[in-house]
């Protein structure tokens, strides 16, 4: 509900019975980190996690270094509203080939393990759909993201997993498996691929809108052992063009009847 300031937003996920909420940086313009806390605590909502870290590909090693510096910024941020998870979109640059890039990726989460240790926030890895390996992530498919996670050999670092980037893929149900066999399964993301999309990027559909299986990938899911929220996301300009209260509630009929 990218309208809606925060304040309002949390007001009105806490009256639909919404349980969690994901945090976006920029909703957080304006309010202090203690402000945004006490302003989720007193609705009775829980802060599922901070969005979102990564961008660690860059040619230079200054721009690499800043990626870094920043991440450790937004790991303090994650904590100091009580968010337990910090998602990770990885970066890309159209200059840097992808294995280089996913290498400049674990190098930058590698150095910044001891930070997210000492907060105690976890990172974790959302792989995206391939048509944003250009400029956005490097890590495009779940097994690339469970292997990046499982290269860290460390507790704090895990996988995001988004059905509007993965539900394509053959390998979808053994690397959830795989995800979870290895504890790495740390967030779930659920919209519907809208068929065809009018957007790459903002226009992904309410679930039961498109063509991704939703409730076979729910159990899948589950029998994975993944007993976190089910996150809704939905980045979309005709929803958010909308009255966002009723679009709670079309969200809201959507996961029941779809989720
Ligand atoms: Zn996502």
């Amino acid at each position: 509900t990218k309208p809606l300031d925060l304040r309002e937003a949390v007001a009105q996920y806490a009256a639909s019975g919404v349980a969690g909420i994901s945090v976006w940086r920029e909703a957080m313009e304006g309010y202090t980190t203690a402000e945004v806390r006490t302003l989720i605590d007193d609705h009775g909502l829980h802060v599922v996690s901070l969005v979102r870290g990564g961008f660690f590909v860059d040619p230079t090693p200054e721009g690499r270094q800043a990626a870094i510096d920043e991440n450790k910024r937004i790991i303090d941020q994650a904590a100091a509203i009580g968010a337990p998870l910090v998602v990770l979109v990885c970066g890309a640059h159209p200059e840097v080939p992808l294995p280089v890039a996913r290498a400049q990726i674990l190098e930058g989460i590698m150095a910044v393990i001891p930070h997210a240790v000492a907060a105690d926030v976890k990172l974790a890895i959302e792989p995206l759909h391939p048509m944003y390996a250009d400029m956005r992530s490097a890590v495009n498919t779940l097994e690339q993201a469970n292997d990046l996670a499982l290269a860290t050999n460390h507790s704090h670092v895990g996988v995001a997993f988004d059905v509007y980037h993965c539900w394509w893929d053959p390998q979808l149900e053994q690397e959830i498996k795989r995800c979870g066999a290895h504890d790495k399964l740390l967030a779930y993301h659920v919209c519907d691929w809208k068929v065809p999309p009018s957007d790459l990027l903002l226009d992904r559909g309410l679930m039961g809108e498109g063509c991704i299986p939703l409730r076979q990938i729910r159990t899948w899911v589950e029998d994975a052992g993944f007993e976190g929220y089910i996150e809704v996301e939905i980045f979309s300009n005709n929803y958010w063009a909308q009255d966002q209260s009723s679009y709670i509630q079309a969200i809201r009929q959507a996961y029941l009847d779809h989720v």
